[in-house]
């Protein structure tokens, strides 16, 4: 059988557990969580980075960060995970969603302005499968209307866009290490800070709401409750896995980006006969492989390859029903404008086992079976 996901191990995730754990500092604030902070802040030139407990952590403490509150309106796209939402949604915040674009399945910039009102707060942009979302337009945006821009960067952690890392790009940038992701400790996350006048609050809420992080500085005597806050820092065990990984960056995204290539190569011929759709990556957008996806005719299509493929001891996946069509997304958001591509586009998309120690053989039998499907 063909895992849909299996997460990497590169080498030193066992000794560096071993290592916090000598250290007798297994909760957050040592020096795996220290050294994960220090390598995003310094290879992608990040104002502040700071390790968290998941991704959805991250974005709720952003939210908390940006003083969201009932009735506010943030605006993001439908086709995303629950935690985007989430997030705002905790706060009392009014969910805006708007249409993404078939070729990247993105945010459609051109329909952002037109979804903005008095209430509007935020823009949170989701880099799906880590290719960017047009940064540069919804920058502009954001500062015609003095809103936020919290990049949902979970599934874009080495990606770029025009030189720049994404999560750096936005006032504030979410990562996830969940086991899903090219990046693991199992559960965890970040939060890149690139504003200044967040990084004080930051440390608080991620303290439960104190001023621990000053009082480890030295700067205060005692430390005390000072804010809303809650319990976002990372174990020690967690970020020694993390880091062993993240010294490994460059390798892990060579192979993901070689094994992409891989299937897209290999697909290509299906898609000039015109039975499937591959990926775009627009031309200032260099991602990371996150994820390899299709897009078949219709839904139908989509349900009989991913049932032939299973028979077939491959595990395909579909990805997101619409946040603005589930239960809880009715309840705390609506979709702003028309949902042209959204639902269409989302009920055509396989994703394919994608990690890093899967073969390059093994992506060739995938690439036969799919070709026997259509044959
Ligand atoms: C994975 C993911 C999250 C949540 O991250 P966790 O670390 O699992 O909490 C949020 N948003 C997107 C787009 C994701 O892919």
């Amino acid at each position: 059988m063909i895992a849909f996901n299996i997460p990497p191990i590169v080498g030193k995730e066992e000794k560096y557990i071993k290592q916090a754990i000598q250290n007798q500092k297994i909760s957050g604030g040592g020096q795996f969580n220290l050294k994960c902070n220090n390598w995003f802040e310094e290879n992608f030139s990040c104002r502040k980075a700071l390790v968290t407990t998941s991704g959805t952590h991250a974005l709720e403490m952003a939210a908390l960060l940006i003083d969201i509150k009932a009735d506010d309106e943030v605006i993001m796209p439908s086709f995303t995970f629950s935690s985007t939402a989430n997030a705002f949604a905790l706060r009392g915040a009014k969910i805006v969603f708007v249409d993404i674009k078939p070729d990247t399945m993105n945010i459609d910039e051109e329909l952002i302005e037109e979804a903005i009102t008095e209430k509007t707060k935020a823009i949170v942009p989701v880099h799906y499968a880590g290719v960017s979302c047009e940064m540069d337009k919804i920058l502009s945006i954001a500062e015609k209307h003095e809103l936020v821009v919290i990049e949902d960067a979970a599934q874009g952690v080495m990606s770029e866009y025009k030189d720049k890392y994404l999560g750096t790009i936005g006032d504030i940038g979410c990562y996830s290490f969940h086991e899903s992701k090219n990046y693991t400790c199992g559960e965890g996350g970040a939060i890149l800070i690139n504003k200044d006048c967040f990084l004080s609050k930051a440390e608080i809420i991620m303290e439960k709401g104190t001023d621990r992080a000053n009082f480890f500085r030295g700067q205060v005597d005692k430390y005390t409750w000072v804010d809303l806050g809650s319990s976002y820092v990372l174990s020690e065990i967690n970020a020694a896995y993390l880091y062993a990984q993240l010294e490994q960056a460059q390798e892990i995204n060579i192979k993901r980006l070689k094994l992409w290539n891989l299937y897209y190569q290999g697909l290509a011929p299906l898609a000039e006969e015109g039975h499937i759709e591959l990926p775009s990556i627009p031309e200032q957008c260099n991602p990371n492989a996150h994820l390899f996806y299709i897009k078949t005719r219709d839904i139908e299509v989509r349900v009989k390859l991913i049932s032939y493929l299973k028979e077939n001891g491959i595990i395909s996946l579909f990805h997101y029903i619409p946040l603005h069509s589930s239960k809880a997304g009715k309840k705390y958001g609506s979709f702003y404008g028309a949902d042209r591509w959204t639902t269409r586009e989302s009920e055509r998309l396989v994703r394919l086992p994608l990690y890093y120690g899967l073969e390059s053989e093994l992506v060739r039998e995938i690439i036969n079976n799919i070709n026997r499907f259509y044959k």
